[in-house]
């Protein structure tokens, strides 16, 4: 199994490689050279299976030699023990043909947990027998520095700086990042946005001499790794509502259009998915792309959704790459576009596109109000990013075809937001109950390549 970048300049690399580098040396991302199939038996045989066999059997074409069956196995068995539901991502029923798939019982609450915790096991296993050691730098609006965080505690080959944007995630996100004592992680508190913490990181993976130096390795959702954990879940759910005998459809709360794009994957397996829902807060550029109004970044305005406040958003590259025919060099010329501002999306790729994803976009009020009628009428606690992909999964809903909303983390992540909503402020789980008293420890720094450059220099040195 051989991975190419979506821009086609750099070498062809095996998953190990893919994984350990994260974004690829021609500034594109990894993506399979050609995707594994499923048959309909082999999805058939996956109903009633264990969550961690039927990750096995979905991932285990993708990895190729890297890792041995047994030894493949126990990694996903490591990474899923410290999951809180023994379905790990269970469905419920919303409403008529509607249900929910329930992503957050990992340890820091959101569905980044199915991969990071994965690719934790997947790098120290990797490191240790090559024995090397990397540093891992990450960008994040909340959930994947969480979720890297406390995957990548106290492992001895990597050393983990997270760039968040100061002051714009929940106090729960921050302080999943602040409270974990092991001195292998460091939490940045970065003067900007999200978009800005993005830029800053690949930035710094462009510039060759620190990323040689440092061993530099990227888990943003960027890596092919964490995308081809989350294919998982649309393999178990789709299977427990009846395929391959019956269609399903999904609604995607997306950002980084990194949970998504793994539904492609799912599909293009041979998983019978009918239609992928982008759903997306006040920051909509892929809906506005996905209505044909071409990518064109606007202005980062923070919501109660800080997950999804996002302009930028990485993986569309790896859907545009396939929408252009793999055409690498009009990928690569795309985003030099973007670069001053956007871009127009021909009409052969919108077509192409438009056959696989819908999408719609949800406002801050619709977003309380959708809160507030979901508790009303089934019960369900969400948080506002499931908020936002229930809204937009009810207006397309179509009788015939089941609906999967993705529950991506959990009402007690975002509990202001709910608050306000409903008036019902939801608890942390009890295994966490004295997080707001673990003594916190974050780094302040300047949005500035060199500076941050120095600061990690000298973090790795000391
Ligand atoms: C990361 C995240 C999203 C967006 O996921 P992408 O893969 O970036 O599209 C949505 N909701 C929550 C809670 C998240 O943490």
């Amino acid at each position: 199994m051989h991975y190419v970048s979506t821009r086609g300049q750099a070498p062809v690399l095996t998953f190990e490689d893919a994984m350990l580098s994260g974004l690829a040396r021609d500034g594109g991302l990894y993506v399979p050279e050609t995707i594994p199939q499923m048959s309909a038996e082999d999805i058939a045989a996956l109903a009633g299976l264990p969550y961690e066999e039927i990750a096995f059997r979905v991932m285990r074409p993708f990895v190729g030699d890297t890792f041995t069956d047994a030894e493949f196995r126990g990694l996903i068995d490591a990474a899923y023990a410290g999951f809180n539901h023994d379905a790990r991502a269970p469905l419920v029923q919303l409403g008529q043909g509607h249900f929910l798939l329930e992503l957050f019982h990992g340890p820091t609450l959101a569905f980044k947990d199915f991969a990071m915790q994965l690719i934790g096991q997947l790098f120290q296993a990797a490191l240790k027998r090559r024995g090397e050691r990397v540093t891992i730098v990450g960008a994040t609006s909340g959930d994947t520095g969480s979720a890297a965080i406390e995957a990548f505690a106290g492992l001895d080959n990597v050393d983990v700086f997270i760039l968040y944007p100061h002051g714009r995630v929940s106090e729960v996100q921050r302080r999943q990042m602040t409270t974990p004592a092991a001195s292998n992680v460091h939490a940045l508190a970065l003067d900007g946005d999200f978009d800005d913490c993005q830029a800053r990181l690949k930035d710094m993976f462009n510039d060759f001499d620190f990323r040689d130096g440092v061993k530099l390795a990227g888990v943003n959702s960027i890596n092919w790794a964490r995308v081809l954990a989350q294919v998982v879940y649309y393999f178990s759910s789709a299977v427990a509502l009846g395929a391959p005998h019956r269609k399903v459809s999904f609604t995607v709360p997306t950002g980084n259009f990194g949970d998504i794009f793994a539904g492609y994957i799912a599909r293009s397996m041979g998983l019978p998915i009918d239609r992928l829902v982008v759903a997306t807060n006040q920051n909509d550029i892929l809906h506005r792309a996905l209505s044909g109004q071409g990518y064109h970044k606007g202005e980062t305005i923070p919501s109660i959704s800080p997950s999804m406040d996002i302009q930028v958003s990485s993986n569309f590259e790896r859907a545009l790459f396939d929408a252009y025919g793999r055409d690498g060099k009009a990928v690569a010329q795309l985003m030099e576009e973007l670069k001053s501002g956007g871009f127009d999306i021909s009409q052969g790729a919108m077509q192409a596109l438009r056959e696989i994803y819908a999408s719609g976009r949800v406002s801050e009020e619709e977003t309380s109000a959708q809160i507030a009628a979901s508790l009303k009428g089934t019960g369900e606690l969400l948080c506002p990013h499931s908020a936002i992909g229930v809204k937009v999964a009810e207006a397309h809903l179509d009788g015939a075809t089941p609906m999967i909303t993705l529950a991506t983390a959990h009402p007690a992540k975002f509990p202001d937001a709910v608050e306000a909503a409903t008036g019902v402020r939801p608890p942390l789980p009890s295994r966490m109950a004295d997080l707001y008293e673990r003594p916190e420890r974050l780094e302040r720094v300047p949005n500035d390549l060199a500076a941050l450059q120095a600061h990690i220099k000298g973090k790795i040195a000391g």
